[in-house]
């Protein structure tokens, strides 16, 4: 019997593990189907920002930064944040929310800053800036490895003794009444726990739905491509291009491209296992008449690779860190393609959820990510919507 057991060791899963432990948690085990990082998390591209409309969204970014600047000192590792700053440029028809945005970050304490034209071309010289209309600058952003977070946070979970087992599928949550009582593996293995929290991401649903939970997650792929730009572009910061409606963020002189257009973040995955490991044939394209528009400056443009990874989305585009009408059931799904950045602070969210009843991290409501809210028809949304944009900034 576990006091805890977490199903799902991405960067959600072993945050989380790593918060409870910090609030004196020590009988904690992981159950892990493949490897730790093994799903969106070793996919993702790491961004590292605060740019949220949503309050309490922008409250976890902003509480995750200090995480990820530490790091190295708090897990003992090396998880691969690069501090290069984070950029987003929107064209006039979006001047308005984002001004209205920008204003609110700061004041929930946000490092950001308005920047103009000529500040930019600075950052990034080889861009042609003409169709923008304003930027803002937040210098505590950059991006980060999920891969290393995740098995930076897994080797420290490890040596305090926190138990992760790899290869072991979770089939069914167990339950008497309405209580959780554990979990029942793949080859028949019970295990049972006190509280179970089910992170494990876009599979949360298959281990719901035959409670009466409904986790509406929609698995969405999302197709990254990789430029190498055929010259040196120097060290640049991440860039949220709102005009051409892309994410650009340079890793070791190459250019990689990510989209942040509502209109293409439409391909749902039939089955989680089994999808495109590579950007479409559309998707390069797309790349490409962006990356021509946008870098003008580049000579020798050439793919060096594609990936793909599924977002386990929501209705709202934000989070389910929430109870269930069973006691002892807790859930931490739906991160939308968004929960990279926030998750230091979505564990310690978690965390105080489950031991106090509600969160002291400032700014966080913690109710906005209950799951009911679905149900209820009172969606998460941003007060300042960007027209374009996917809705989760
Ligand atoms: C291509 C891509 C780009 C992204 N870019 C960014 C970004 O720039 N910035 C940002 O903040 N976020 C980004 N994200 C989102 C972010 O990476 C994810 O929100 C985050 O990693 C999700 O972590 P997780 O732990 O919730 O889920 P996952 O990493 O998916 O982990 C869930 C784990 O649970 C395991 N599991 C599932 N079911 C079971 C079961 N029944 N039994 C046992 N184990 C189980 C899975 O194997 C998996 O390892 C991106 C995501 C993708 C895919």
């Amino acid at each position: 019997m576990s006091d805890v057991v977490i199903v799902g060791a991405g960067v959600i899963g072993t945050s989380t593990a790593y918060a409870l432990l910090q609030r004196g948690v020590t009988d904690i085990t992981i159950l892990e189907r493949n490897t730790v990082a093994a799903g969106g998390t070793g996919k993702s591209a790491g961004i590292v920002r605060c740019h949220y409309g949503v309050t309490s969204v922008a409250a976890l970014a902003l509480a995750s930064l200090e995480f990820f600047e530490n790091a190295k000192e708090i897990l003992g590792a090396d998880i691969g944040f690069e501090q290069v700053g984070y950029l987003v440029g929107v064209g006039a028809e979006n001047r308005e929310p984002f001004t209205a945005s920008v204003k609110h970050q700061q004041s929930l304490g946000v490092p950001t800053e308005f920047i103009d034209h000529d500040a930019v071309r600075e950052l990034w010289p080889t861009a042609y800036l003409d169709d923008f209309d304003t930027f803002c600058w937040e210098p505590r952003g950059g991006y980060g490895d999920g891969y290393a977070t995740a098995q930076g946070f897994a080797a420290y979970l490890r040596d305090h003794g926190v138990t992760i087992r790899q290869g072991a599928e979770v089939v069914e949550v167990l339950t008497e009444g309405t209580r959780a009582t554990g979990v029942k593996l793949a080859d028949g293995e019970i295990v049972p726990a006190g509280t179970v929290i089910l992170a494990g991401g876009p599979w949360v649903p298959a281990l719901t739905t035959p409670l009466g939970i409904d986790v509406p997650i929609d698995p969405i792929l999302n197709e990254q491509v990789l430029i190498n730009p055929g010259m040196n572009l120097g060290a640049s910061p991440v860039f949220s291009d709102l005009v051409s409606r892309q994410d650009v963020q340079m890793r070791k002189g190459e250019l990689l491209f990510g989209y942040s257009d509502a209109s293409r973040l439409i391909k749902s995955v039939s089955n989680l296992d089994d999808y495109p490991g590579h950007a479409s044939h559309e998707a390069l394209e797309a790349v490409a008449e962006k990356a021509v528009h946008r870098f003008p400056g580049i000579e020798n443009p050439q793919v060096v690779s594609t990936f793909t990874g599924v977002f386990d989305s929501t209705p709202d585009q934000n989070y389910i860190i929430s109870g269930t009408d069973y006691d002892g059931l807790f859930l931490e799904t739906g991160m939308s393609g968004h929960g990279f950045k926030t998750s230091p602070a979505i564990g310690k969210l978690a965390a105080e959820l489950i031991l106090d009843g509600d969160t002291t991290i400032p700014n966080v409501t913690a109710s906005d990510f209950r799951l009911s809210r679905f149900a209820e028809g009172d969606l998460l949304t941003s007060p300042f919507p960007y027209k374009g944009a996917s809705g989760i900034r």
